[in-house]
């Protein structure tokens, strides 16, 4: 009788053979992951690794309530939004309840980038400008449009669309809507009109800016007063992960015309939204229809509501800022220590950890996980680790996170001494 062979290397063959190779893995030795729990990942071989880089399942992996209400609504229904059901008006319900009153309808999706794809014609029809602006190192999503709006993906700046610097290490609020101002001149000046700022409000793939938080204040208020509107795309920093409040918008005094959302908010089920006011709404609704076959079924608002319940009932938003805290003040040890550190930033439980070169930052995320810590990297020169462990993270576990990063920056020094 044939035995499976379950070795990476045969796994990782026949993964090649059939899929696209537009795919990347992460890590230089790629982890075959049979399961999950909590915020452990386990491979073929039972050997575990601490999840510290994963904001999808933010209430830990195989969360096993949201299973059994993903299960029990998939055992009695589940359809479209063409039909009157509880579970989207519901879910609605409850998201509205977490924004500014303002802000006060919804649509679903079933991804980040469907949201930010629809936000854009929204704005469109809501302002009849066609210019955007995003910062350098955005990321918004996967559509042809949103590619041009996502400068880290090295590919071209979109018609119409206007690349601000990210406010990375800027001590003044008001610098970044001096930015997008200028940027606001420039679009006018090839004979655009604006029609939004699209930024994620806590700039993941820039690198991770969290501070002063204020920041997003002025820029909003210079978009507005060129009749433009304000996007936030809560995709990486919302449900809670700041530690301060449910949305990163929040922790900068703005109130969005339009807020999108995706990746946590079914703990790893595909579902995702877009709030916005029903006046900026106004003016697309009564042009287009806009029905998503698959956003808002029943079985991912069972997902999505369950993820809301939880968020609040383990009080995991109070966990991100205790554990988050924690981390901030370790790793700031840690960078007393070691030189290749060059900033430490973050809020809450997203955190950025800035190195001396992209390349240290590959040799530290890799030897990480050779020790059973999974973290990632971005940033404009790739040389930031990021740290996003879901929202249930414990001291104890931060901990081991810390003791390893520590040990892997050492063994980096070790070996490239030049820039230690
Ligand atoms: N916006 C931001 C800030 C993101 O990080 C992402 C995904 N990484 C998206 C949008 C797109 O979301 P999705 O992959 O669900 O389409």
């Amino acid at each position: 009788m044939n035995t499976p062979d379950n070795s990476i290397q045969s796994a990782l063959a026949r993964r090649q053979r059939v899929l696209a190779p537009t795919y990347r893995l992460f890590y230089d030795d790629p982890i075959h992951v049979v399961r999950a729990e909590g915020v452990w990942m386990y491979d073929a071989d039972g050997r575990r690794y601490l999840d510290c880089y994963n904001n999808v399942p933010v209430v830990g992996h195989s969360h096993s309530e949201v299973v059994a209400r993903i299960a029990d609504q998939a055992a009695r229904l589940n359809t479209h939004t063409r039909y009157v059901t509880d579970g989207p008006v519901e879910l609605a319900e409850r998201l509205l309840g977490t924004v500014p009153a303002q802000i006060d309808c919804v649509t679903f999706t079933c991804t980040g980038s469907e949201s930010n794809d629809l936000a854009l014609r929204i704005c469109k029809a809501a302002t009849g400008g066609t210019g955007f602006i995003v910062t350098n190192g955005a990321y918004h999503g996967t559509t042809e449009t949103l590619t041009g709006m996502s400068p880290v993906t090295g590919a071209p700046t979109g018609p119409g669309v206007q690349v601000v610097e990210a406010p990375l290490g800027l001590r003044n609020p008001d610098e970044f809507g001096v930015r997008v101002r200028a940027c606001i001149d420039a679009m006018r000046l090839g004979g655009v009109k604006p029609a939004a700022l699209l930024v994620d409000t806590i700039f993941g793939s820039d690198g991770v800016i969290s501070h002063p938080p204020g920041l997003l204040k002025p820029a909003v208020e210079a978009i507005h007063a060129a009749g433009g509107l304000f996007v936030a795309d809560e995709v990486q920093p919302g449900f809670g992960r700041t530690g301060d409040c449910m949305w990163g918008f929040q922790r900068h005094g703005v109130i969005p015309d339009v807020v999108t959302m995706g990746k946590p908010m079914g703990n790893g089920h595909p579902v995702a939204a877009l709030l916005a006011r029903r006046e900026v709404m106004r003016e697309f609704a009564t042009r287009y229809r806009y029905f998503n076959t698959f956003g808002g079924n029943t079985v991912s608002c069972a997902a999505a509501l369950a993820v809301l319940d939880i968020i609040e009932r383990e009080r995991l938003m109070e966990n991100a800022r205790q554990v988050g805290d924690f981390l901030m003040m370790s790793l700031r040890d840690l960078a007393a220590r070691h030189s290749m550190i060059q900033d430490v930033r973050g809020a809450g439980l997203f955190i950025g950890v800035q190195l001396d070169s992209k390349e240290r930052a590959t040799r530290v995320v890799n030897g990480l996980r050779n020790r059973g810590v999974l973290i990632g990297s971005s940033g404009l020169g790739f040389d930031t680790l990021k740290i996003r462990p879901p929202l249930v993270v414990r001291r104890a576990e931060a901990e081991l996170l810390v003791e390893a990063l520590d040990r892997t920056l050492i063994e980096a020094e070790l070996r490239d001494p030049r820039k230690g």
